[in-house]
């Protein structure tokens, strides 16, 4: 009996995902919390995003493609 372990290599990744702030500018970090990013300098806060893939595609109003050749009428 063969018992492949199947696991995934993630502890040396390096995650780059450090936000500046956009207060302090490039330099200053925010500090990462659960929900949230705060900059102990200027107490800004950036609520992270939810992880949820929700599509919320921008509904097209009702444009159905206009004529490109109008109707020559000469009389
Ligand atoms: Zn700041």
């Amino acid at each position: 009996m063969l018992k492949r372990e199947i696991y995934k290599v993630e502890g040396t990744k390096i995650v780059r995902e450090r936000r500046f702030c956009p207060k302090c500018g490039p330099g200053v970090f925010l500090a990462e919390h659960e929900d949230r990013f705060t900059c102990g300098k200027c107490r800004y806060t950036e609520y992270k995003k939810r992880e949820k893939t929700e599509t919320s595609e921008a509904k097209t109003a009702g444009k159905h493609q206009s004529k490109s050749s109008k109707p020559k009428s000469s009389n």
